[in-house]
């Protein structure tokens, strides 16, 4: 039997590429040697940055799936692959834990400064005095700007630590006990700690903007898991260089892994490099759950995780 050929177009995790070679005859976006393989070619997988547009799709004339290993796939031309009858599978669900736990770590290190508490110990600095006093969490209120599978995960831990919860989206959850704000202008303007964790692309791109931090003001703090793009990331970096806000914890950038100077040199910030899922648990169910989605399509049976634009679309 002929084997199955896919192209992986972005960094995965090797365990994953492991799994996948033990069926697929796998092809490298970047070390192509044969070009005809991409005429065979019936499956692309990729990680969350996956950049796959209409020009690549071109390119690719057998291609009906598109496998993304993580829940955001704004790197993916969806209404170009619908266009072209190819399905798109991502992960949602199965990191939510993760990504509202280092939400919290992030809440938790941007109030109480711990990173730079640590480097106060390393340095010896504690033998000339004590640190500053921080910004208590505990009963402090958040604004949370996408009240999705991860915001209401990350609702649900605030709850412990007794914090003001409201929220903006695009609709209001009626089953939910928060406030709603239509914008994330209002919202900015009600709470301590706005936290962005809404898709990325178009729709949202640079959302969070100058009238925003303007809005949260010279005690607030903003943090975001969502994607680098959902922030004007020049307004945010003079916010924070003129004290426009206290602070901020981020752990998505524009064009990451290249991180602007700017951001690495200002003293209120926290930094994590794009972790938010990233725990042995949590990327193994991820692995697991873009397998399914690729092993259904080569089955031709349903696809557990197709994006909702494809369920609107094509159906699963
Ligand atoms: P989800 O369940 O689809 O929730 C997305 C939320 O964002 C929904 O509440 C949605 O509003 C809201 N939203 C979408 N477009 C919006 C817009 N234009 N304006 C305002 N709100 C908008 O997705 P999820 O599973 O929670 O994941 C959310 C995102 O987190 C992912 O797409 C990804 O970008 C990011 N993420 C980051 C990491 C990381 O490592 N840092 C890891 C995982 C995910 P409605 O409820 O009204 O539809």
């Amino acid at each position: 039997m002929e084997p199955i050929e896919i192209l992986k177009v972005s960094n995965i995790p090797t365990f994953l590429v492991d799994d996948l070679n033990k069926s697929y005859l796998m092809h490298d976006h970047h070390h192509i040697n044969d070009p005809d393989a991409l005429k065979r070619v019936v499956a692309l997988v990729g990680g969350g940055d996956a950049k796959v547009d209409r020009g690549l799709l071109s390119l690719l004339p057998n291609v009906k799936m598109i496998s993304i290993f993580g829940v955001g796939y704004d790197g993916v031309d969806v209404q170009a692959a619908i266009e072209k009858g190819i399905s798109v599978g991502h992960t949602p669900g199965v990191l939510n834990d993760d990504v509202a736990d280092l939400a919290m770590g992030l809440l938790l290190s941007v109030a109480r400064q711990i990173p730079r508490a640590d480097q106060f110990v390393r340095a010896g600095d504690w033998v000339d005095g004590p640190f500053n006093l921080t910004k208590k969490l505990t009963g402090s209120s958040l604004g949370i700007v996408g009240l999705g599978r991860i915001g209401q995960a990350i609702a649900k831990r605030a709850s412990a630590f007794d914090m003001k919860i409201s929220y903006t989206a695009r609709t209001q959850k009626s089953d939910l006990p928060y406030p709603y704000f239509p914008s994330v202008k209002a919202l900015a303007a009600e709470v301590d700690f706005l936290l962005a964790i809404t898709p990325g692309g178009d729709s949202t791109r640079g959302m969070i903007n100058q009238e925003v931090f303007e809005a949260l003001g010279p005690k607030g703090y903003f943090i975001n898991v969502a994607r680098g793009s959902v922030v004007d990331q020049p307004a945010m970096i003079k916010a924070l260089q003129n004290k426009v806000i206290a602070g901020a914890g981020l752990d998505v950038y524009l064009d990451e892994p290249r991180i602007a100077p700017e951001i690495r040199h200002l003293p209120n910030v926290v930094l994590t490099p794009h972790i938010a899922s990233g725990t042995f648990e949590t990327r193994r169910a991820m692995a697991d759950l873009a397998l399914a989605n690729l092993a259904a399509f080569i089955a031709g049976t349903k696809i557990p995780a197709l994006v909702p634009e494809c369920q609107a679309v094509l159906g699963s």
